[in-house]
């Protein structure tokens, strides 16, 4: 049935335009200024794959050498470079030799074999062999980039990679058991028109599939830059807020929140310059992140003061872990041209159990434990009690304006 509906040539022509469409696309991504070396290689892999469908939608008008030789040649080219393009995506080496080795097999197949250049089934099985090898490959590169970076479409484009792979394998034993050969035949065969038809829609999912993954690659690159300090490379003050928020509403009961401000910064900054005033921020800044355990988050939260939530944590486990990086910052020596600079820390405390979930509560509860440990003598950790929980009912008094004719009831 599907035979007399799909006419080889017309898929050829399908495929060749999806490819050029995207090869268009993808040319205009490389000259608007985001040249990525996968970019490159998906781009320069499109065009192949263009000629690639001519020549081969040529064959019963051309020589047979350039129309299933070069052709073929061509489309296993284009698998390769595809196949670049996705270790480029995850900035891994790309091996020339890998890139050339599917190409040349079948060049030195059809070049030295007559045997294989005038047996078509031969040849299909040895194209089966080259694409599904690459397209497993890139199926594996998509899916090892995952935990790194889990762009959205990676998993799906990932399954359709790898279904394809196996469905191009299926033509190896259909072409072993019913061989077709050259002519008029082989395009009605009715499994030579499913498979044809799978390699025009496989060409049209890899060429989506690539501008997909670069749009959500700037998004994924923009948003990190859009939550992130750039001075330290941890999180900035919002993206601590959405964290902290998200965590604080799945739990109710455990949950410490602190305030690190570095001591006497200023006086670095007046001894030493700014510049290593900023180098002590970033030793401190990678210093605690080493010290992080799963599910906390650190954030810089303006200037020389950042801010952490342990999620896990109960008011003891809090005050150890906390004291356990003060000493460490104690003991940080950062080298500016030679010059070793210490620093200290104070560090302020507020527990969920004791000062409620409310995130800004946190906040203030924590802000007074911080000026509390400054008063007393910087570096040191000091715990938001009851007092602070009070302040913030005063705090909030004030917010929503009931201090005022309070106090003017006092009056
Ligand atoms: P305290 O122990 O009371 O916290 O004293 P301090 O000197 O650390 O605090 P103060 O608020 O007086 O000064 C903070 C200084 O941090 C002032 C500001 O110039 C400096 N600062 C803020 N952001 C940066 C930055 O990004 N880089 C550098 N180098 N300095 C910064
Ligand atoms: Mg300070
Ligand atoms: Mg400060």
């Amino acid at each position: 049935m599907l035979e007399v509906l799909i006419s080889l040539p017309t898929l050829l022509v399908c495929t060749f335009l999806s490819t050029l469409v995207v090869g268009i696309f993808l040319l205009l991504h490389l000259y608007s200024g985001r040249r990525t070396a996968a970019a490159v290689y998906w781009c320069v892999s499109m065009w192949v794959g263009s000629v690639a469908s001519v020549l081969l939608g040529l064959r019963t008008v051309i020589a047979p050498e350039l129309s299933i030789g070069v052709g073929n040649a061509l489309a296993a080219l284009g698998y390769s470079l595809t196949w670049a393009g996705f270790r480029s995506f995850d900035h891994k080496p790309v091996s020339r030799i890998a890139v050339a080795a599917g190409p040349a097999a079948w060049t030195a197949a059809y070049l030295f074999s007559d045997t294989f250049a005038a047996d078509m089934s031969l040849r299909i099985i040895l194209m089966s062999v080259v694409t599904t090898a690459y397209s497993l490959a890139m199926a594996r590169e998509l899916l090892a980039g995952h935990r790194r970076e889990a762009l959205p479409s990676r998993r799906v484009i990932a399954i359709l990679l790898a279904s394809h792979a196996v469905i191009y394998a299926l033509r190896i034993p259909f072409a072993i058991l019913s061989p077709v050969s050259d002519g008029s035949r082989a395009f009605v065969s009715p499994w030579f028109a499913v498979f044809a038809l799978e390699i025009f829609l496989h060409t049209l999912i890899v060429a989506v599939s690539v501008l997909i993954l670069l749009k959500e690659r700037s998004e994924f690159v923009y948003r990190h830059a859009a939550r992130t300090d750039a001075l330290t490379g941890v999180l900035n003050r919002s993206a601590f807020m959405e964290e902290a928020t998200s965590q604080l509403r799945r739990r109710l009961q455990t949950g410490v929140l602190m305030l690190l401000d570095l001591d006497h910064f200023k006086a670095i900054n007046d001894t030493y310059g700014h510049q290593a005033g900023d180098q002590v921020l970033r030793g401190f800044a990678a210093a605690i992140s080493a010290r992080l355990a799963a599910g906390m988050v650190f954030a810089r939260f303006g200037g020389e003061e950042f801010v952490l939530f342990a999620p896990d944590h109960d008011l003891d486990q809090a005050m150890e872990f906390a004291d356990g990086l003060r000493r460490e910052t104690q003991a940080l020596s950062v080298s500016h041209y030679g010059t070793p600079i210490s620093v200290s820390v104070s560090i302020g405390a507020a527990s969920v159990l004791l000062c409620g979930g409310d995130l800004d509560d946190l906040i203030t509860a924590a802000d007074c434990a911080l000026y509390r440990a400054k008063a007393e003598g910087r570096n040191r950790v000091s715990i938001a009690g009851p007092a602070e929980s009070l302040m913030q009912v005063a705090e909030r008094m004030r917010e929503m304006d009931i201090a005022e004719p309070l106090a003017a009831v006092a009056r």
